[in-house]
């Protein structure tokens, strides 16, 4: 039996003031309490500026946290960039890899991808690895084509280390659109990636959590969070509301 996971992705948004007013009504609805009790994996990943001082919030809470993104270099002449070890340092969880918003706007190829989840797991971090198929790609039918080769990228560098991973899958069409595929067509492809992971490690493909991530929402997540191959959720805007993000992590029950 899988755990459930409900990830928080709040992008690049949050300010010092409104970060500590959401964080303390998520605390006050009782998130924390939940992920304790259900034994439910419930993290937020936030802009880096911020990582200490969510880390400071969350301290004493069942809500992990962590980042967005990582450098595939361990140190050096990277300007802007910041290394798995750095963010280790600061006692951080989670790490975003391979985000669409990544993908698309600083043109992150499947290699880079697998390398910065292979930076992340060495710096004994989870990576958040995200798959998922574009508009046009969905309409001309080719959203298993698409998501197997970026899993298998990840499986070609990573090998014996999938187990230790989390993979989201987050069809680009679906992001901050309010669009969400059917629940039995996102099974459909969560069913293909644990196939996928089964080729490779039977094992290892019980274990992973295999997140849906798109317009994740209080209304549509019960169904959605009710599919066997379903584990959990990448939430964006959804995770910027406490009400809305304590729902999310109810729906399953
Ligand atoms: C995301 O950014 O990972 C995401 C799923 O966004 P949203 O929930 O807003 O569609």
């Amino acid at each position: 039996m899988r755990p459930l996971t409900i990830i928080g992705n709040w992008k690049m948004n949050g300010s010092l003031e409104s970060n500590q007013a959401l964080i303390q009504s998520i605390l006050s609805l009782g998130v924390s309490e939940f992920a304790k009790n259900s034994k439910a994996q419930v993290a937020l990943c936030v802009p880096y500026p911020y990582l200490p001082q969510v880390s400071h919030l969350l301290n004493q809470s069942s809500i992990a946290w962590g980042a967005q993104d990582v450098s595939d270099h361990p140190n050096g002449a990277y300007t802007g960039d910041v290394s798995a070890k750095m963010l280790q340092d600061f006692g951080c969880r989670y790490v975003i890899v391979g985000h669409s918003e990544r993908r698309q706007f600083h043109q992150e190829g499947d290699g880079l991808v697998a390398r910065k989840a292979k930076a992340t797991l060495q710096a004994n971090m989870t990576p958040i690895i995200c798959v998922g198929e574009t508009e046009s790609e969905h309409d001309d039918g080719k959203t298993l084509v698409v998501v197997r080769r970026q899993l298998q990228a990840v499986l070609d560098l990573l090998q014996g280390q999938i187990a230790s991973c989390i993979i989201a899958y987050e069809p680009v069409w679906a992001i901050g659109t309010g669009k969400v595929p059917s629940p039995q067509q996102a099974q459909d492809v969560h069913r293909e990636l644990r196939l996928q992971l089964a080729k490779f490690d039977d094992e290892a493909a019980s274990k992973v959590a295999i997140l849906y991530g798109g317009s994740l929402k209080p209304d549509n997540a019960k169904d959605l969070l009710a599919m066997p191959d379903i584990d959990g959720g990448l939430v964006g805007g959804a995770s910027l509301n406490a009400e809305d993000f304590l729902a999310l992590c109810q729906a399953s029950q």
